[in-house]
């Protein structure tokens, strides 16, 4: 298994367990379903894509086993298919002819760049948002709406794209220029924060980007039923 590394891989089993004990084999089976998709598409589109630690794991995975665990199934379809579709969404972006563009000023910027968006990348997160959507749907539990949880994804996505465009850290090289989203990259001389908030990170950025999938499908659920 080189998706995860060992601290990785026991976060996704408290992940697991704690959304299958919450929700039965639906919640496994949906869970499953981004574990997967995001595995593969990030193994695709760069090569190695890089093993994910308990920190990573736990800001995708994290808001939807506590939905679990309270017994939403509204909420926690709504925090993975947040989950899924900014994972789509940048992976499948990172296959676009043209570069991105920064959410908030329209400025080109470089491909992975945080709050950077492209059309195919977009059209990714959709497709990502609506997959989760289906399948919950398929699994036919009460409550499922999948316009709700295709909201939910997208509205999460769309947080995410914000977020790394403004309040996200973004560092720069004083001696080469060089830009990086975490602050304790080695280069010519100590980073610089140039962009947003030092308490931001990515993986801060994604656990809001799950909770936002999560509040969206389960106000959403609730305002519906
Ligand atoms: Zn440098």
């Amino acid at each position: 298994m080189s998706w995860l590394t060992r601290d990785g891989l026991a976060a996704s089993l408290a992940v697991g367990g704690a959304v299958t004990w919450g929700l039965g084999w639906r919640g496994l089976a949906l869970l499953a379903a981004f574990f997967l998709s995001g595995s593969l598409l990030t193994q695709w589109a760069s090569g190695t894509g890089g093993r994910r630690n308990a920190r990573q794991v736990l800001a995708n995975g994290g808001v939807a086993a506590a939905a679990a665990l309270a017994g939403s199934w509204a909420a926690a379809a709504g925090a993975i298919a947040a989950a899924t579709a900014d994972t789509w969404a940048t992976e499948i972006g990172s296959f676009s002819p043209v570069p991105p563009r920064l959410l908030t000023t329209w400025e080109p910027v470089t491909r992975g760049a945080s709050g950077g968006i492209t059309a195919l990348g977009t059209a990714g997160g959709v497709a990502g948002a609506i997959a989760i959507a289906a399948l919950a749907l398929v699994l036919d539990r009460p409550g499922t709406v999948m316009v709700l949880v295709t909201l939910a994804g997208i509205a999460g996505t769309l947080a995410d794209s914000l977020l790394g465009a403004t309040l996200q850290g973004l560092y720069e090289c004083p001696g080469c220029g060089a830009r990086s989203e975490r602050r304790d990259t080695v280069c010519h001389a100590p980073l610089r924060l140039i962009r947003g908030r030092r308490w931001l990170d990515n993986d801060g950025v994604n656990l809001t980007t799950t909770l936002v999938g999560a509040a969206v499908a389960a106000l959403g659920a609730r305002f519906s039923s």
